[in-house]
């Protein structure tokens, strides 16, 4: 599939163009909003790009509009996969299903038959940890078990493109480390190539290849970053001098784009 808005042009889904290719985007809503102006981006095949900036200054919107909930106003937004999944801030669980049948609604949704959507959901539990959990409902599990549950549910789309719109920032700081060194294990043993919308810098920058920093609204990229640290990562490269000093850079770039 390629998504694009109204000024786009399509191009084909080969395995050389970004997965996610974004120019001169611009998104003005219906009630005269711009949240977005001149976005720049693209994600390539193996990258995974944080998107930090302030609230309120359309990162949120920039998300959906890669997953198709919206549409830009302006430019050019091209998505060159069908496999995308889409982890957001709330797990978004069904209350009456347990661990096992939600990690299969997207396969189910997907016309995905019983005996191919149950030994995958089984693969995505246990890959996010939750083996022996299955038939825990979601009110029985705490804060970070229910957003394992919903990367497990993304993961058993095999997405090439994860979409993620701040899912650790509700959770405390050890759950989020935890859950930062799985998504990275993830990301190494998958080969997905990520968006991730954080507010956190130290986050965004142990996560990603690249981190782009984004001015207050109407949004645009005002920094790139590109992160020198080797994947896999070890959790200490987090107390590093080289680490540190990056903290600081991005920091300053967030501080200048709002001011
Ligand atoms: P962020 O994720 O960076 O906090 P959002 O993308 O959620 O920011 O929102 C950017 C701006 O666009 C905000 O000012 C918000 O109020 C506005 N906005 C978001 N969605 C809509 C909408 N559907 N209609 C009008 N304004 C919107």
């Amino acid at each position: 599939m390629t998504l694009s808005t109204p000024a786009a042009s399509s191009t084909d889904s080969t395995q050389s163009s970004p997965l996610l290719d974004f120019t001169n985007v611009a998104m003005t809503f219906p009630n005269g909003t711009t949240a977005l102006s001149g976005i720049d981006l693209k994600v390539e095949r193996g990258e995974f790009v944080s998107v930090v900036g302030p609230s309120g200054c359309g990162k949120s919107t920039l998300l959906r509009i890669a997953s198709g909930l919206e549409v830009a106003s302006e430019g050019a937004a091209e998505v060159n996969t069908t496999r995308i999944g889409y982890v957001f801030q709330d797990a978004t669980l069904l209350p009456w299903r347990d661990v096992q049948s939600n990690v299969e609604l997207l396969a189910e949704l997907n016309w995905q038959p019983k005996r191919v959507r149950v030994p995958k959901a089984k693969w995505a539990i246990d890959l996010v940890g939750l083996t022996g959990f299955e038939k825990n409902l979601p009110k029985q599990l705490s804060g970070g078990m229910r957003m394992r549950t919903s990367l497990a549910r993304s993961l058993t789309l095999d997405p090439e493109l994860f979409l993620f719109d701040e899912p650790f920032g509700a959770l405390d700081e050890i759950t989020r480390e935890r859950l930062n060194d799985e998504l990275l294990k993830l990301f190494v043993e998958q080969q997905f190539a990520g968006l991730f919308i954080t507010h956190s810098v130290s986050e965004a920058i142990y996560l990603s290849t690249k981190v782009v920093v984004m001015s207050g609204r109407p949004g645009h990229l005002v920094d790139t970053f590109d992160i020198p640290f080797d994947m896999p990562r070890s959790p200490e490269i987090r107390y590093t001098g080289e680490f540190a000093k990056l903290v600081g850079e991005v920091s300053h770039a967030l501080r200048e784009g709002h001011s």
